[in-house]
């Protein structure tokens, strides 16, 4: 396998805002499958919610204080160059237009968010581009809606060392440290004049604070579609 390019994963996300949740997983993915580097990539309208309160540029910058000084994590700012809603397939295809045909691509999903795939806009075909890398809680289920069984099954990897032999195309569940800790808690806290200190680096919580965002409650608008 000389030859073949490592890995690279996408996280893509509201990061409304980044948080431990996020963080320490990828931390974990980056060594455990040996990526040569994991994309933060916030979208900027998303699909499956509302439009967040605060703007896409703002959750861009908490990313890259959160993440700023580790190696191997990096930010990427492509959905908010586009217009329209940010889909993760066409996010996809620009990655492999950039990064060309061979390196193998690994979108990083929580299983939460795997299981609802197959409401993404055409979700087929991510796997044509990537691989999927799902965070798994230890010991929890792999049951799949019947939507999605029948695809998914043939292309379950049981070893990571898969993901580095085609480009796309695999899907693999990986045990990882889950935190319970979610964006919309964070978001509560603060409203409620709570800290969410301990939650996520305070480097992003600096620039919440300084920035007096998430201040006010938020009533989401209806979910773009
Ligand atoms: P919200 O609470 O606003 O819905 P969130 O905390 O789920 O947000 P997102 O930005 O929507 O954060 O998540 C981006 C990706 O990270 C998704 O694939 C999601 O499943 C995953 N993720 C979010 N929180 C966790 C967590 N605590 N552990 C593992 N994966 C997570």
């Amino acid at each position: 396998m000389l030859n073949t390019p490592r890995p690279i994963g996408i996280l893509g996300g509201t990061f409304d805002p980044i948080h431990y949740g996020h963080l320490r997983p990828a931390l974990e993915l980056l060594e455990t499958l040996e990526l040569a580097e994991v994309r933060f990539i916030p979208c900027r309208i998303p699909a499956h919610r509302g439009t967040p309160q605060v703007t896409a540029e703002q959750r861009l910058a908490l990313v890259q204080a959160a993440i700023a000084g580790q190696p191997g994590f990096v930010a990427d700012d492509r959905e908010l160059r586009r217009e329209g809603t940010s889909y993760m397939v066409d996010t996809l295809a620009s990655l492999r237009e950039d990064l060309g045909q061979k390196t193998p691509l690994c979108l990083i999903v929580g299983a939460d968010a795997f299981r609802e795939l197959h409401t993404w806009s055409r979700w087929r075909d991510l796997a044509k581009v990537a691989h999927i890398v799902v965070m798994q809680r230890p010991g929890a289920s792999q049951a799949l809606p019947a939507t999605m069984a029948e695809w998914a099954t043939p292309r379950i990897a049981l070893d990571a060392a898969v993901l580095r032999t085609q480009p796309a195309g695999r899907i693999l569940f990986q045990p990882v440290t889950q935190l319970d800790i979610s964006a919309t808690q964070i978001r509560a806290l603060l409203v409620r004049g709570q800290s969410p200190r301990y939650l996520l680096p305070e480097a992003a919580l600096a620039c919440i604070h300084d920035q007096e965002l998430y201040r006010s409650p938020f009533v989401e608008n209806s979910v773009n579609s």
